[in-house]
């Protein structure tokens, strides 16, 4: 009997290449990749998430993981201040350790303008880009067989979703201030790259198919191919930022929609992405479950100030939300059920705030930019309108269809306050927040930029209220606070100038405690009209002129050369000594600080601001100083260029850490 031997072998340069056996491979170690980053990320961002959890506020608060709640039982607490405990310094060590680090990450600040992203995102972005276009070529025929680009633009499928839904364990796992918002850069880069993949896997074929003379939509794979990738060019042109920006509820519909006729497409184009089509599933189901959770319906106020702003105050509510966190606002009138627009909380919850003058509960700033919010502020005018004529209406005892009563009326209508203006609002939320614990730093200035003071607002009310209301108990070090506001007419600062003096009011409050808060507040015009308009907020200069950021920061790092300027306590006494009423120690309830126009001080034409030594008093060096920013991308891109400028001075080994957030109102 013949011997059989053993078959031929094949060598391997001869064998066809086996992409369905080597690409999936790719598509694991790139996902190892990326999830080993996040790995990283998570563990490099466990001290902050410890602290945050220890604090309990925003997501590391349990009770907030269902949204904004209501008690409508319990009264909300009298604004008595509490008895201040000294809070503990950080060990030597540690904050060795903490200025060192802020340092050296201080360097990942630096932003490029028109780029939206800081050196530290394109860093990440070139890792990203990297690893995808190792995984694309490495050991791979791709002129021949294109599939792995195809492979690899489909492995993108979980990025896209893990980082593109708005209730994300990801904001978990990374720390405070680490919302949909801060994380929707790498969704919109790893969506582009998925397009730049599926392109480069397209075209091949395409280009493989022209070589050979063969027809390119002859098969269902072809067909459905072609479908997947026109669906995702289309859906990537209308994520570009003027699309965002001009129509920017087109640009939301057409992501939903277009993204379930590409599953469908890709699906038939290939078995091979029903795999990774269960996760991004797993993540929108995800969302979709704690949006409907959080979602709320409530009964609001509309207060229009002016045309440009609408204040909206919802009552009531009691918890569920930190400072600096925003909504997603659905406001019901005029049929516009549909739209939600995101907004940010300008207070502090209850039992922290220090604001009086808006009903307690949650308040938001809209500012009257474009369609929605232009339409929500003429509503609330013109239901104010009918709300002072029907209450006029009331009074009259003649005929009211009388043309020349109705004409005098308008003209006394007019004169009569602002009513409320009842609606429901549907609140989706909260999200984001601030990154940045300012109770951990003895200095802090807070940067805003037009309705951004939303977002500083909530900030300033809410660490005032920890440090005098709540009397430190937490251990927040927080000394002095440079509150900085640019706006363009005079008329603005009455958005929040109310809220402003109810919080200036209660840090003077402080002086004569033992661990004082000094507030100074710093409002920057650039228009010169109407000055007459400025509100008398305690401790504040309104100087006309665009400041610099960087200017700023250094004013408040550096000692002051003179000590002959007096301390805070010293102002605040000189204060209070102008009425022989009052007492700096009465508890808020009672206390009125005299509304004379002395207390802010007015700086016309090109002369020099206020220095911030010179209305501040110094602490001395190490207490560390918590930035925060917020308003158009050229203020924010500013304060990160400032922080990471100084960090890298020799000033800096002696400030202590420097933190900073950034907030931009823009998606
Ligand atoms: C996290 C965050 C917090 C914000 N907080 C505040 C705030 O406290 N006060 C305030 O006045 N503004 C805030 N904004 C901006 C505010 O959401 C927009 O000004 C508002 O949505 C504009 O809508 P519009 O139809 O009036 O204007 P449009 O002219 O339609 O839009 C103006 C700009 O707003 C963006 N935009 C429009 N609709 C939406 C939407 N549904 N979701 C996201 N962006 C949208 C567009 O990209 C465009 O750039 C915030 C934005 C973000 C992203």
């Amino acid at each position: 009997m013949a011997k059989v031997g053993a078959p031929p072998v094949i060598p391997p340069e001869l064998l066809p290449y086996d992409s369905y056996g080597t690409d999936p491979k790719w598509q694991l170690k790139f996902t190892y990749a990326w999830v080993g980053v996040l790995v990283l990320s998570t563990v490099l961002s466990l001290p902050r998430v410890i602290r945050a959890i220890r604090r309990g506020t925003g997501v590391y608060e349990p009770s907030n993981w269902f949204g904004i709640t209501e008690n409508t039982r319990s009264k909300y607490r009298s604004q008595r201040l509490a008895p201040i405990s000294r809070p503990a310094s950080p060990k030597r060590y540690i904050w060795h350790l903490e200025n060192l680090l802020g340092r050296l990450g201080s360097i990942f600040h630096w932003t490029l303008p028109g780029l939206g992203l800081n050196l530290g995102h394109l860093i990440l972005l070139a890792g990203y880009v990297a690893t995808v276009v190792v995984c694309i070529v490495k050991d791979s025929v791709l002129v021949e067989n294109s599939n792995r680009a195809g492979f690899l633009a489909i492995a993108q499928l979980p990025v896209v979703f893990l980082f593109g839904t708005k209730n994300s364990v990801l904001s978990l796992l990374l720390g405070p201030g680490n919302g949909y918002e801060k994380l929707n850069f790498i969704h919109r880069w790893s969506g582009r790259i998925m397009f730049l993949a599926a392109v480069i896997h397209g075209s091949l074929w395409i280009r493989n198919d022209l070589t050979y003379n063969l027809p390119i939509l002859s098969e269902e794979k072809e067909g459905s191919g072609i479908r997947a990738f026109g669906l995702l060019g289309v859906l990537v042109l209308f994520s570009l930022r003027p699309v965002r920006k001009f129509f920017y509820q087109g640009f939301f519909i057409f992501h939903v929609v277009l993204f379930v006729a590409f599953f469908i497409s890709i699906c038939y184009h290939t078995t091979y992405a029903i795999p990774w089509i269960f996760p991004p599933l797993a993540f929108y189901g995800l969302d979709i479950f704690l949006r409907l959770l959080r979602h709320r319906i409530k009964d609001a106020i509309l207060v229009p100030i002016g045309k440009q702003m609408t204040l909206i105050h919802v009552p009531y509510v009691s918890s569920g939300w930190a400072a600096g966190q925003h909504v997603r606002l659905r406001v019901f009138f005029s049929g516009r059920i549909m739209e939600s627009h995101p907004l940010t909380i300008c207070t502090a919850s209850p039992e922290t705030t220090c604001i009086t003058s808006f009903p307690p509960g949650i308040s938001f700033g809209a500012r009257a930019v474009g369609d929605w919010t232009k339409a929500l502020n003429q509503y609330a005018h013109q239901t104010a309108e009918e709300i002072r004529t029907l209450e006029m209406k009331s009074k009259v005892a003649v005929p009211i269809d009388d043309p020349e009563i109705l004409q005098n009326e308008k003209v006394t209508t007019q004169q009569l306050p602002t009513p409320d203006i009842p609606v429901q609002v549907m609140i989706d939320g909260p999200y984001g927040g601030c990154s940045v614990d300012l109770g951990g730093y003895e200095s802090v200035l807070l940067l805003a930029g037009g309705s951004g003071a939303t977002f500083t607002l909530g900030l300033l009310d809410d660490i005032v209220g920890r440090c005098v209301r709540n009397g430190r108990r937490n251990g927040e070090r927080t000394r002095r606070i440079e509150f900085v506001w640019c706006i363009r007419s005079f008329g603005q600062i009455d958005w929040f100038s109310n809220a402003l003096i109810d919080i200036a009011k209660v840090a003077a409050s402080s002086s004569r405690s033992p661990m004082p808060l000094d507030l100074h507040i710093s409002v920057f015009v650039t228009c010169l009209c109407n000055p007459e308009a400025i509100p008398p907020i305690p401790n504040s200069d309104v100087t006309i002129f665009r400041p610099s950021v960087r200017n700023i920061l250094l004013d408040l790092i550096t000692p002051p050369q003179t000590s002959s300027l007096p301390t805070q306590l010293e102002q605040n006494e000189q204060f209070y000594a102008q009425d022989s009423t009052l007492d700096s120690t009465t508890p808020q309830e009672t206390l009125s600080v005299p509304s004379d126009r002395s207390s802010s001080d007015v700086v016309l034409g090109d002369a020099e601001a206020p220095r911030i030594s010179s209305r501040l008093p110094w602490i001395g060096d190490g207490g560390g100083v918590a930035v925060c920013a917020s308003g158009p991308a050229s203020l924010t891109r500013e304060a990160a260029n400032a922080v990471a400028g100084i960090q890298l001075s020799r000033q800096a080994t002696k400030i202590g850490s420097v933190a900073l957030h950034t907030e931009v109102f823009a998606l």
